[in-house]
């Protein structure tokens, strides 16, 4: 579980996402399936609020680290579009 601060703080995970441009479908609000196109691979990231403070998690290795994944960056910039669109209704 990572705080999510500022877009610099993932910055680099994000640049990763845009390089490896892994499938994300949302589950439900704040629940999200990365999928690498290339591996298959499958992670679960979460987005939560707590405090007024934004979290995530992923399920892959590095995410159970506590490090920012490029899983946790897709699913972070899907989750932050469906909160802007959510807010514009
Ligand atoms: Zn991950």
């Amino acid at each position: 579980m990572i705080q999510l601060t500022t877009a610099t703080a993932i910055e680099k995970a994000i640049t990763k996402a845009r390089t490896v441009k892994p499938r994300v479908r949302v589950n439900c609000f704040g629940s999200y399936t990365v999928t690498n196109k290339t591996t298959g691979a499958t992670y679960t990231v979460t987005c939560e609020k707590r405090d007024g403070k934004r979290f995530a998690s992923c399920t892959c290795r590095a995410g159970e680290l506590g490090r920012a994944c490029y899983h946790l960056a897709a699913a972070v910039a899907a989750h932050i579009q469906l909160a802007t669109e959510q807010a514009s209704h």
